[in-house]
């Protein structure tokens, strides 16, 4: 039993429209996060199967696909919106916070476009075991819930794959591009009560539209700097993939970094590295600048002081994300502060050098033997010994265990052809990010030369 209260629906009409999901033909279980499921009060869920694939609607469940916009590499289009996802409806968990709870790959919309809003299990099995390691990382994220197979073949560039349904849950579904959206249309009406619904839900206590705006600021400033401080690229980094809660959502063609390079992409549609691991930060900014427009009228009247007010906040943006940067750095290194310089002179030396080992080992016997070239990183660690580093800290900072590539994509394989038991191991594994290499080093390693570069495609 779920007790929706679906304050969306109610307080936001003309935002979205009533869909109902695609009805699977014959759905099962695939992975089921009990311990979620237990933490947001909803128990053992035994509905699953039919709730989460569209052959029973929940009681107290709205089925929506809500309306939004976006800038999809640097493009803006004016109508995306739920293509392939419906919004099952809210629930308050135990805590008294509210969740959204939605269904992905659960069918057609009016937002569908060419697609056929389906998704297959690969993909869905992906999103779910990558954001509960970004979960047990620490940083904030929607999470999963559960990936029921729904019996159906979907139809992609590799052939006929499972079809699955992922179930999630999220802060809420509120995007850059939900405000685009309405500003695109001139609905000023609706960009306010979207600008009041956003900053009750998430930003209580902080009011007006310049509030929410360095509110999000704040929270999405701390987001990119905890992805970059565990290699993460999120490869699709448009407006409608930005939530205003400042969760990490939409887990496409991401990945994590192995080697450190700054240029790393992933995404086979990413040619111009436009969202690169080292270009987050930017396209922060360059995203929240989209934000800043759909609100100006609402930072001043007068439209000159909003322009300035406007420019005045983007250009404190970089200043904002370099402190959160700087202070995941100092924690990763075990400091309690630390100076631009000193860590640009570290990630010099370890270019090329598995990031996350760069940083699990530093401080133990047998470093250098991660390093071709001993000379920059010597000299660094002279400096940073000097320091006296909590070594105890950074232990719980720097993860042993990211999902790695190979392992990652050898999982979904075996998984796609119904075995689970790699993905189960991996997924144990990521969700101890913090334990000892010890004992399962299989998890900790980078892959193989063999492996090539990764690539990833976009989870449709
Ligand atoms: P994403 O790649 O998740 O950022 O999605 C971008 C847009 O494409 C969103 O509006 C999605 O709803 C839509 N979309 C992605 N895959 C499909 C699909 N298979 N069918 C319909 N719409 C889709
Ligand atoms: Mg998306």
């Amino acid at each position: 039993m779920i007790q929706f209260d679906n304050s969306y629906l109610r307080e936001l009409p003309g935002t979205y429209l009533r869909q109902p999901p695609a009805v699977a033909p014959a759905p099962e279980v695939v992975v089921f996060n009990a311990s979620l499921a237990a933490e947001l009060g909803l128990g053992a869920l035994p509905e699953a199967a039919a709730w989460f694939s569209g052959a029973e609607v929940p009681p107290g469940a709205e089925p929506a696909a809500l309306a939004y916009a976006g800038h999809q590499f640097g493009g803006f289009s004016p109508q995306l919106g739920d293509g392939r996802a419906h919004l099952l409806g809210e629930f308050l968990g135990p805590d008294g916070r509210r969740w959204d709870l939605q269904l992905k790959g659960s069918g057609r919309t009016a937002f569908s476009r060419g697609g056929d809003g389906k998704a297959a299990v690969g993909p869905m099995l992906r999103e779910y075991l990558i954001s509960e390691s970004m979960a047990a990382l620490g940083i904030p994220t929607t999470r999963s819930l559960a990936v029921v197979a729904t019996g159906e073949t979907v139809w992609r560039d590799a052939g006929g794959l499972p079809g699955a349904v992922l179930a999630r849950v999220a802060a809420s579904h509120v995007r850059v591009g939900t405000f685009q959206f309405f500003a695109a249309r001139g609905e000023e009406d609706k960009l306010r009560a979207l600008t009041d619904y956003t900053l009750a839900r998430h930003y209580p206590g902080v009011s007006g539209a310049l509030g929410l705006f360095d509110a999000v600021v704040a929270r999405q400033a701390r987001l990119i700097a905890q992805w970059m401080g565990v290699g993460f690229v999120h490869g699709v980094m448009n407006t409608d993939n930005m939530a205003l809660s400042g969760e990490t959502i939409d887990y496409g063609p991401c990945a994590f970094m192995e080697a450190y390079a700054p240029g790393t992409v992933f995404s086979s549609i990413d040619r111009q590295g436009r969202y690169a691991y080292a270009n987050q930060p930017l396209i922060l900014a360059w995203n929240l600048a989209r934000l800043a427009e759909t609100l100006l009228p609402y930072f001043d009247a007068d439209e000159a002081r909003a322009v300035e007010i406007a420019n005045d906040r983007l250009d404190g943006i970089a200043a904002v994300y370099q402190a959160e940067w700087l202070a995941v750095m100092a924690a990763k290194l075990g400091l309690p502060h630390v100076e631009d310089a000193f860590v640009q002179e570290l990630l010099h030396a370890i270019q090329g050098v598995d990031w996350t080992l760069a940083f699990r080992r530093l401080g133990q016997d047998g470093y250098l033997a991660l390093f071709d070239d001993t000379g920059p990183i010597s000299a660094w660690l002279a400096k940073w010994q000097a320091l006296q580093p909590d070594l105890a800290a950074m232990a719980r900072v720097n993860p042993a265990v990211i999902p790695r590539n190979h392992l990652v994509e050898a999982a979904l394989e075996a998984a796609t052809v119904g075995d689970l038991a790699p993905f189960t191991a991996l997924l144990a594994a990521v969700q101890d990010p913090f334990g000892p290499e010890a004992g399962r080093e299989g998890f900790c390693l980078p892959a193989p030369v063999g492996f090539g570069t990764y690539v990833t495609f976009c989870g449709t």
